[in-house]
C-alpha cells in the first residue's frame, strides 16, 4: 500500500534517471521526453551546466532566510529584468505562489487607489494553480468542486473577446486588473491573440488596471522568446513566473513594473524558502545556457518540425480539429477525447500529455535536437493515425 497521498492518477511507470532529452524507468525502459515535468526541465535532463553549477553551489550555501541579503537572487532579479523589460522581482517556489502574490499585488494596488473590494479579470479554461485563490480563478469547476466557498472576487470573461471585457468593465467599477495566461497550458494550449493583448494593454493603460500575464507555463523560452506576450510587443504591469525558470529545482517569482512594483513594502508579503540561493542558482544558469545555445531559436525551430511534421504525416487523416501553439508548448486537438494516447505513446517510448481531454499536448525540454523532434513524431503520428482510424473511436 502507498503512503502517498491519492492526489494524482499515476501511469504504471517509475522513472530513476534522465540525460538529455531522455529518461529510463526502473524496468530500463528508455523514453523519450516529450513533456519536460510539465515544462520543468528546460534543459532536459543531466544537462552537465546545471549539474555542475548546483553541485558547486551545495557546498556553498543552500538556504539561508530573506531576511539576509542573497546576491544570487539580485543577480537572478537583474538578469530576469532586462529580458523582460520590467523592474523588480519576488521570488517564491511555485507558481501559484506567484500567482498568490499577484493576486495580493493586484487587491493591494486597488486598497491604495480607494477601492474596497478589487475585482480582478479572469478567463474561460484559465488554470493559475490549486490554492483557494488561485482555483478560485482557475476557470474549471472540476478544480474547484469540493473546496467550496471560493475566493470572491474575480469576474470572468471569454479569451480574445474584447467586447466580453468592455461590458464586465461597465458593468463593474472596481475592477483593478486582468490575469490571464499568454498561451492558456491546462486549459488546452489556446493562445491569446496578438491584437487581443494589444487591445488589453491599451484598455488597461485607458481604465488604470494592471495587466497581469501568467507566464508560468508558455515562459522561459518554451515559445521561441523569452516570454509569451512578447510575440504581441507590450509589456506586462506583472508577470508570474515559475516551471522552466530552474530547470527542474522549485522556483517561482513574480516579475513587476511601474506602480505594481512599489505595491508591497516590508510585511506585506514574505516566504521561508523562496530566493534561496540554490534555486538562485538554478535560475542563473537555466537562463545563461539558454541564451549561450540560443535555446529559443531551437525551441522555435524543433517546434515547427514536430508541427509540420504531425500535419503532413496525417493530412489524409480526418479527427483532427486544430494544431496550435508557438515553439515547444504544441496542442494537437482531435475531435474525441484522447488520454488513451498517454498510455500508447509511453508503450511506444514517448512521454505526452492529453490536457482539457482532447488535446494532445507536448512540451518538450528546449535542448531538444530536431533529430529528438522527428523521432517524436515518429512514433506519435502513427499512434494519432492508428487511434483516429480505429472503428470503435471512429463511432464514438
Ligand atoms: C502549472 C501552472 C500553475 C501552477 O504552478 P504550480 O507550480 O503547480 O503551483 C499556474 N499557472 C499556470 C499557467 C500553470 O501552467
Amino acid at each position: 500500500m502507498s503512503h502517498i497521498m491519492n492526489t494524482y492518477a499515476r501511469q504504471p511507470i517509475s522513472l530513476t534517471h534522465g540525460d538529455g532529452a531522455w529518461v529510463w524507468d526502473t524496468e530500463g525502459r528508455r523514453y523519450l521526453d516529450g513533456l519536460s515535468g510539465i515544462a520543468v526541465n528546460t534543459l532536459g535532463h543531466n544537462h552537465p551546466k546545471l549539474v555542475a553549477a548546483l553541485q558547486d553551489q551545495v557546498t556553498k550555501l543552500i538556504h539561508t532566510s530573506n531576511i539576509y541579503g542573497i546576491p544570487l537572487g539580485e543577480q537572478l532579479a537583474t538578469r530576469l529584468c532586462e529580458l523582460s523589460g520590467m523592474e523588480n522581482v519576488f521570488f517564491c517556489n511555485s507558481g501559484l505562489e506567484a500567482n498568490e502574490a499577484a493576486i495580493k499585488i493586484a487587491r493591494k494596488y486597488g486598497h491604495d487607489k480607494g477601492i474596497d473590494q478589487p475585482q480582478i479579470i479572469v478567463y474561460e479554461k484559465a488554470f493559475h494553480g490549486r490554492s483557494l485563490a488561485t482555483l478560485s480563478a482557475t476557470g474549471n469547476v472540476k478544480v474547484q468542486k469540493g473546496f467550496e466557498p471560493l475566493v470572491p472576487g474575480f469576474v470572468r470573461v471569454p479569451l480574445n473577446d474584447i467586447a466580453a471585457i468592455e461590458a464586465a468593465a461597465e458593468a463593474n467599477p472596481s475592477i483593478t486588473a486582468v490575469f490571464l495566461e499568454a498561451i492558456q497550458g491546462e486549459g488546452g494550449i489556446n493562445p491569446a491573440r496578438v491584437e487581443y493583448l494589444q487591445a488589453l494593454r491599451k484598455l488597461c493603460d485607458e481604465r488604470g488596471w494592471l495587466l497581469m500575464i501568467d507566464e508560468v507555463q508558455c515562459g522561459i523560452g518554451r515559445t521561441g522568446k523569452w516570454f509569451a506576450h512578447q510575440w504581441a510587443g507590450i509589456l506586462p504591469d506583472v508577470m508570474p513566473l515559475a516551471k522552466g525558470l530552474g530547470s527542474g529545482l522549485p522556483i517561482g517569482a513574480v516579475v513587476a513594473r511601474g506602480v505594481a512594483a512599489k505595491v508591497f513594502s516590508p510585511g506585506n508579503h514574505g516566504t521561508t524558502f523562496g530566493g534561496n540561493p540554490l534555486a538562485m542558482r538554478a535560475g542563473l544558469t537555466t537562463l545563461q545556457v539558454m541564451e549561450e545555445d540560443d535555446l529559443m531559436a531551437n525551441a522555435a525551430h524543433c517546434g515547427q518540425i514536430i508541427v509540420d511534421g504531425i500535419r503532413s504525416h496525417l493530412a489524409d487523416v480526418s479527427g483532427i480539429a486544430e494544431i496550435r501553439g508557438q515553439g515547444l508548448m504544441i496542442g494537437i486537438e482531435l475531435d474525441r477525447p484522447c488520454p488513451e494516447l498517454v498510455g500508447r505513446a509511453r508503450e511506444a517510448g514517448l512521454l505526452i500529455n492529453v490536457t482539457a481531454d482532447k488535446v494532445i499536448r507536448l512540451l518538450p525540454p528546449l535542448i531538444f535536437t530536431p533529430e529528438h523532434a522527428q523521432q517524436l513524431v515518429d512514433i506519435l503520428a502513427p499512434i494519432i493515425r492508428g487511434f483516429l482510424t480505429q472503428p470503435q473511436a471512429a463511432a464514438a
